[in-house]
């Protein structure tokens, strides 16, 4: 181990003791005379302790240039997923190839059909099966996905329709056929175990070392291949990031209203999304005094630009929203939309940190993406309400690490070893679920759960070398 390592350890372990020290003595003064100014000096004293107990983990993260050795086993392993799917949609010859088939009809938002196309590529990589993509008459480019993204193959990109079959049959069926013809994620029956949240086992312990959470980055690797952008797609991405002005440092925000509020997400004010903007700030100028605060707003709501601006002039605002006014749309584009969120996606993707609603799939995918760019982004994230999740996931099971009795009342009982379905972070130390041991539904301290990293026999393309 190196001075480094160690320095960094003793300084992190020495502030968790003094804070005990001092947090103790603080109780013992509260129990006696309970007293308002007490309470608010005693806050005060403890996001102190938290501020640089938060720079002491920065530093252990970082000891030992094991930042960058996370972004190169990043790049080196991501490197190679991508180079796997090259090969798994490019055989030698088509007609012979075994073939999943998906379409674009599914009539859901731009997130929510990347997702839809991702889970097909995650099904034709499990079952080492060349993805075809029907596209012709989507509703963001009748042209089909190819106006604006790169083909998903170069050499294979017709189903034919002899030996095709619909997902379901039993397995030996399927294999008889060259052809299998995928339902919407919500129509998937049987359940394949391939599906999110899962990694593919070959990948798994590597991943593990040095990312947080390899399910997401798996489906970032799955996004980054479909998303690859035809040149003048690129071009007009790249350029509109120049006319905003867009560097990091920056937080991304997203807003996400309209359509979703009170039917599939609650409404978040300005003030709540910020305050984790400026959370990010206040802990970033302790070691970086001046630095500008810039945040990079991607919203469908034409509202929240101006509202931000006016409440927030501490902050530069960067959005492609005044830009994309004044642009017009670019050569392929039929659709001002599909323009509007690829770039916020893309540019939210590229952000320091991330503050949104999970519960929105453009903000997923984001967030997903970004995975790939980073050694390990996976704590890079606000979410205001649900955990990350994967639409038509197979059942999201934490593992607990430590007992907690039950309190009577919502705090359930759980002991080391039990798998609790997670339902959500209530954010506030408390997440909720289902003891699949007793069956119980309730509270649980979110930090006596651990999240396992599901391996699953794929195919490990031996043919593509490392
Ligand atoms: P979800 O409904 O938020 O889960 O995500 P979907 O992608 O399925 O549908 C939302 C649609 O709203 C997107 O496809 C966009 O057309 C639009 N939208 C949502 N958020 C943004 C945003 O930040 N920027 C832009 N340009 N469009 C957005």
């Amino acid at each position: 181990l190196t001075a480094e390592e160690e320095q960094a350890r003793r300084k992190a372990e020495n502030t968790m003791t003094e804070l005990w020290y001092f947090l103790e003595s603080q109780l013992n003064k509260i129990e006696k005379n309970l007293d308002k100014a007490h309470v608010s000096s005693l806050r005060r004293n403890l996001e102190g302790y938290r501020r640089t107990m938060l720079e002491d983990f920065e530093q252990l993260r970082a000891a030992n240039k094991a930042n960058e050795w996370r972004l190169e086993k990043s790049k080196e392993l991501g490197d190679l997923v991508q180079r796997r799917f090259e090969y798994l949609q490019n055989p030698v010859d088509c007609k012979k190839a075994k073939k999943v088939v998906c379409n674009l009809h599914k009539g859901c938002g731009f997130g929510c059909q990347l997702h839809h196309i991702a889970y097909c590529l995650i099904a034709g990589y499990a079952m080492e099966r060349t993805l075809i993509l029907e596209s012709k008459g989507w509703r963001y480019s009748p042209k089909g996905w190819e106006s604006v993204f790169q083909p998903l193959s170069k050499t294979c990109t017709e189903a034919g329709s002899r030996s095709r079959k619909p997902w379901g049959s039993s397995q030996k069926d399927m294999d008889k056929y060259l052809a299998i013809d995928l339902p919407i994620v919500d129509s998937l029956h049987p359940r394949p175990d391939f599906m999110p949240l899962s990694v593919p086992e070959d990948l798994a312990e590597e991943l593990s070392t040095f990312h947080g959470d390899p399910a997401v980055w798996w489906i970032g690797q799955v996004i980054t291949y479909l998303l690859r952008m035809q040149p003048d797609i690129e071009k007009d991405v790249l350029n509109t990031g120049k006319k905003m002005g867009f560097k990091n440092t920056i937080v991304g925000l997203h807003v996400r209203r309209t359509d979703k509020i009170n039917l599939e997400a609650a409404y978040h004010s300005i003030e709540e999304y910020m305050s984790h903007v400026k959370e990010f700030y206040d802990q970033l100028e302790r070691k970086h005094p001046n630095i500008a605060r810039r945040v990079y707003l991607a919203t469908d709501d034409a509202n929240v630009l101006p509202d931000a601006k006016l409440k927030y002039p501490g902050y530069t605002f960067i959005s492609d929203i005044t830009i994309s006014q004044s642009a017009g749309l670019g050569t392929r584009y039929t659709d001002s939309s599909l323009r509007g969120v690829i770039i916020d996606i893309y540019y939210l993707a590229r952000c320091d940190f991330l503050v949104c609603t999970f519960s929105s799939q453009v903000c997923r995918v984001a967030y997903e993406v970004m995975q790939t760019l980073h050694g390990d982004a996976s704590k890079y994230f606000r979410s205001l309400d649900d955990v990350f999740y994967y639409g038509g996931q197979n059942a999201h099971d934490l593992r607990i690490i430590e007992a907690h009795q039950s309190d009577g009342d919502n705090v359930m009982e759980i002991q080391p070893g039990d798998r609790v379905g997670i339902a959500g972070n209530h954010w506030d130390g408390y997440s909720k679920g289902t003891n699949r041991r007793t069956g119980v539904s309730g509270l649980f301290p979110s930090y006596k759960a651990e999240n396992p990293v599901i391996g699953v026999k794929m195919p490990t393309y031996p043919d593509v070398p490392r």
